[in-house]
């Protein structure tokens, strides 16, 4: 399974899955077609699955066009999104699984920016190679999405599943926030060497106008304040120990930031 990262609208990213075995393609939140149907000319491939994690315009925006294109394309979504994502026929759930490629894709049910929010990790291929994570607005490098329809609690909750993969899952996040993210997240966690050498990189890599997504989710635990209610820093800034409340506090803190 090859994996395209397609720019699009002022900072999304739009993900390409391709088969090169058999020249089919899925795509993950489609924001808009044009780019998405560019890069599927260029591979000669059919589109046969879009996977979307939320129903937000900015994730779901191409979904029609690539339709009319492709008649054929399943779309799937949250199962709590039913009525919000044009053309969705397949309803996810917590633990349910999907395919691309023969890869298998486990869904995790991430409400907190949305009630429906899903987002899906594609397994190893072998032992020791790097999971894939599909995450939309729910973690982002550096950071996470605001809670739109969701609690500080379900944000928690959701967050520490997927916290709990392994360290060296790629997460590809539906966003390029990583440098404000980071801004924000050395104002509450100055102390940590590991975020400070990650904003040097991170402002190195902007100027040259790189994508910083992926990210590691090692990274991301050592370095991402939404992913840090249990560290003595964060604790101290959010004057408690208790995880909803340190990550509330810490959400409420970036909101104003
Ligand atoms: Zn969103």
């Amino acid at each position: 399974m090859e994996i395209y990262r397609l720019p699009a609208r002022s900072d999304n990213y739009i993900f390409v899955l391709y088969n090169p075995s058999n020249r089919t393609a899925a795509v993950i939140d489609p924001a808009d077609a044009p780019p998405v149907l560019t890069k599927l000319d260029q591979l000669g491939a059919t589109l046969v699955t879009i996977f979307n994690t939320h129903h937000h315009n900015d994730h779901v925006g191409g979904n029609r066009e690539l339709l009319e294109r492709f008649p054929e394309a399943e779309v799937y979504g949250g199962a709590e999104d039913q009525g919000r994502i044009p053309g969705q026929q397949h309803y996810l759930r917590q633990g349910d699984r999907v395919t691309f490629a023969g890869r298998p894709a486990e869904v995790f049910f991430v409400p907190g920016h949305t009630r429906a929010h899903i987002a899906y990790y594609f397994l190893p291929e072998r032992s020791g190679e790097p999971g894939e994570l599909f995450c939309g607005d729910t973690l982002f490098a550096g950071g996470c999405g605001r809670l739109f329809e969701g609690t500080a609690e379900q944000m928690t909750i959701s967050l520490g599943k997927l916290r709990q993969l392994p360290d060296n899952t790629r997460v590809w996040c539906g966003h390029e926030y990583t440098l404000n993210n980071l801004k924000f997240a050395l104002s509450v966690d100055g102390e940590n060497a590991e975020l400070r050498s990650r904003l040097d990189k991170t402002t190195a890599a902007r100027q040259q106008n790189q994508p910083t997504v992926p990210s590691l989710l090692a990274e991301e635990k050592a370095t991402n304040p939404f992913l840090r209610w249990d560290s003595a820093a964060l604790q101290a800034v959010a004057q408690s120990q208790d995880a909803v409340t340190v990550f509330g506090r810490i959400r409420s803190m970036k909101d104003n930031f």
